[in-house]
């Protein structure tokens, strides 16, 4: 299949130039403000959720930057906020609100502040109807598929003064070629598809996100070999479920075909992906990572549950056994493969039963680490309907165990790296402290090392001296 030959479905130049045209009818709008006030403006992007909104986020400061603004991380200084909201989780949203009154009174003593909130909340006609009626100081409000519209929105806005909400209901346009602003100059988040077909039971994802669409593996290229000419070393793919990549394209290809065009790509080092669902997570994807050097040996691959009856009641489409199969056959294939989950406990119905196949799959599986949940009640899914929520309590005792065994055994297992020398991508400076940095295996683990920040962005050696639960301590060779 020849990916660069011109295929019917490609993204779109006109909403490209329509909104390149925005940008410049902004930044003329804003310069003048500029000079009316004699200072800079200032905008603030305030990210929820999961790492599609935080690459979206880099999009929208992108062109906020590109039509005048100034960053900043402080709301209260900021004469435009932008809310990239989440909704995962019934309490995220009441969150956003409590936050959005405490920006009213900050707004009053603004004259030149707007609010603005985009992503998968606003995806919610409820929770659009209460912004419009309640919260009439919100001056734009759109989704998640409309993102790359922000300047027209905003211009919009400064011309008709009033509210402009813009919700669309799937993704009509593709346009990835506008300017971002990365939070790593080093690496970047690469979206390969959009929405998901799965409707897990507790998920209101496929609702906010809307079907599988997959973007034309050239386009998807392209933006990465433009990424790695600025400067980019890692890209993370993106996608709810990216085995299903390909799925929308008129012609057969695969995600794992598509892992091996992204790795001819002089300069890129290295190929990370999120997220693989366990129901068709092909044999041609585990041969693609374990031949690919530049795929990184780390596989996300949630769980859930690791019991068959919870498993069919979320419509997860695969038993225990056939998990820990898969799991086997990953091993098999790449013995030095890092494997993570994701773990619910709580679903409506759980019993002690199902728990403990939960706790059987986590000491078979050997994780070097999982993301644990309390199950969350997410009003507008089936499981939100199903009877028999479990008791608070009996829900906090099960998840204080599974921490337990998680910790326990990822602590083990993890331990396997101590004493080699291993490849690092240093992220950042230390948190705890300023003379040592932190950065990632290709496994995804954590390690932290004495080392001036100028190894920041660069790929360095290191030995792997003591392990210390869920990340190493190492020293630069
Ligand atoms: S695969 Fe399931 S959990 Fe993941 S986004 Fe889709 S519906 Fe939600």
């Amino acid at each position: 299949m020849d990916i660069n030959k011109d295929n019917k479905v490609g993204e779109s130049k006109g909403a490209l130039e329509r909104q390149l045209y925005f940008i410049e009818k902004c930044r003329e709008y804003i310069k003048n403000i500029t000079e009316e006030i004699g200072r800079p403006l200032y905008a603030c992007v305030q990210t929820f959720g999961c790492q599609m909104n935080a690459r979206d986020s880099e999009k929208l400061l992108g062109i906020l930057k590109e039509i005048g603004y100034q960053e900043t991380d402080k709301e209260e200084e900021a004469d435009f906020v932008l809310y990239n909201t989440c909704t995962v989780r019934e309490n995220a949203n009441l969150r956003v609100y409590g936050r959005l009154g405490q920006l009213r009174n900050v707004k009053k003593k603004n004259p030149y502040m707007l609010i603005a909130m985009c992503g998968c909340m606003m995806q919610e006609p409820d929770v659009v109807e209460k912004i419009r009626k309640s919260y009439k100081f919100v001056d734009v409000i759109f989704g998640t598929f409309n993102i790359f519209q922000l300047a027209e929105l905003m211009y919009n806005r400064f011309t008709s003064g009033s509210q402009v909400i813009d919700i669309w209901d799937n993704t009509k346009e593709v346009v990835e070629e506008l300017p971002t602003s990365r939070k790593y100059p080093f690496k970047s988040g690469v979206n390969i598809m959009y929405g998901c077909n799965n409707f897990c039971t507790y998920c209101i994802v496929p609702y906010v996100r809307g079907r599988e669409k997959s973007r034309e593996p050239k386009e998807i290229v392209r933006e990465i070999e433009k990424l790695v000419s600025d400067g980019v070393k890692e890209v993370m793919l993106l996608g709810q479920n990216v085995n299903s990549y390909g799925k929308t394209l008129d012609y057969e290809f695969t995600f794992a075909q598509l892992l091996g065009e992204i790795a001819k790509i002089e300069g890129l080092e290295r190929i990370r992906f999120m997220t693989p669902h366990p129901k068709d997570l092909s044999d041609e994807l585990i041969y693609a990572i374990r031949d690919n050097s530049k795929v990184c040996n780390h596989i996300h691959l949630p769980l859930q549950s690791g019991s068959s009856r919870l498993l069919k009641l979320m419509n997860r489409n695969y038993t225990k056994e056939q998990y820990l199969s898969l799991v086997d056959k990953i091993r098999k294939e790449i013995p030095d493969i890092s494997i993570t989950t994701d773990i619910i406990v709580g679903f409506p119905g759980e019993t002690e039963e199902d728990f403990q196949d939960t706790l059987d799959v986590v000491r078979t599986a050997k994780y070097d680490s999982a993301y644990t949940f309390i199950y969350s009640k997410r009003t507008g899914t089936p499981a939100a309907k199903m009877e028999n929520q479990v008791p608070e309590d009996i829900v906090k005792d099960r998840f204080n165990r599974l921490l337990e065994t998680v910790s326990q055994v990822s602590h083990s297992h993890i331990k396997r790296y101590e004493g080699k020398e291993l490849d690092v991508l240093v992220e950042d400076v230390d948190d705890h402290d300023a003379s040592y940095v932190t950065g990632r295996m290709t496994n995804n683990i954590l390690v932290h090392f004495k080392a001036d920040r100028s190894v920041i962005g660069k790929v360095v050696k290191v030995h792997l001296d003591e392990c210390k639960g869920f990340y190493y301590m190492g020293t630069i060779v």
